[in-house]
């Protein structure tokens, strides 16, 4: 497994708990708008942005260094459940007595169940990207969408402690998007739509001339989402 970058404090990620955030090194997925380009690529020889490895070992001296002063630990991407290992690494974390919250973009829904029934995970975070009929435009490579239908089910039927949260481009997303989205999720505890914002460092660099959208379009999105799910929130407003 490749730790590709290391938040050693964060009070905000991890709903009402201190965390640290692991980034795990590869995706699965290639959004265009992703903010994490470097940690897209699953190769040492395309990230070539100075972005050096974390060893699991130093990992470990660090966490055990802040026990009196972490609840948990996020594990994001990347992708995470591309790794095989991730159990075992993960399993590492929780005998150290920390809470786990896992990032997903839900395309292992096998690896998803096996963590929860072991005990492994906390709470999850999982990535909508479009309506299912969207998916491959979204995300750029082809997809199973029975496997994240399955990620989704699984986390809303076993009332696994969760949250759903969907990045909003202009040329990617409508109203009525939203709406099939969050039939895709009913009954869901929470969705948070987060206003994608234009930057230079985005996996594809021709987003970085899209316009977001303006808050009240993303307040709009919001009310409809709650039509479908407990919660429902527009995040990066102004
Ligand atoms: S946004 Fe998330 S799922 Fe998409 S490419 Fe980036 S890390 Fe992967």
């Amino acid at each position: 497994m490749k730790i590709g970058g290391l938040e050693k404090l964060s009070l905000l990620d991890y709903p009402e708990n201190i965390s640290a955030i692991v980034f795990t090194q590869g995706c699965n997925f290639r959004c265009k708008f992703c903010y994490n380009p470097m940690l897209v690529w699953p190769s040492d020889k395309k990230n070539k942005k100075g972005l050096s490895f974390i060893k699991e070992k130093d990992l470990f001296l660090f966490l055990k260094s802040r026990l009196n002063r972490l609840d948990g630990v996020v594990i994001s991407g990347g992708e995470p459940t591309i790794y095989k290992d991730l159990p075992e690494f993960i399993k590492k974390i929780k005998d150290l007595g920390l809470l786990i919250k896992l990032d997903t973009n839900g395309t292992n829904p096998e690896m998803l169940n096996s963590l929860w029934q072991e005990k492994l995970i906390d709470y999850v975070a999982m990535d909508l990207k479009a309506p299912w009929e969207k998916y491959l435009k979204v995300v750029n490579r082809k997809i199973d969408c029975r496997l994240i239908k399955k990620s989704v089910k699984l986390l809303i039927d076993n009332k696994i402690p969760h949250e759903f949260r969907s990045t909003l481009v202009p040329t990617l997303h409508d109203s009525e998007d939203i709406s099939k989205m969050g039939q895709a999720i009913k009954g869901a505890n929470a969705w948070y739509l987060q206003k994608f914002i234009p930057s230079d460092n985005l996996l594809d660099s021709e987003f970085s001339k899209i316009k977001a959208f303006n808050d009240r379009k993303m307040k709009e999105f919001a009310k409809i989402g709650k039509k479908y799910v407990k919660n429902c929130q527009a995040r990066g407003l102004n």
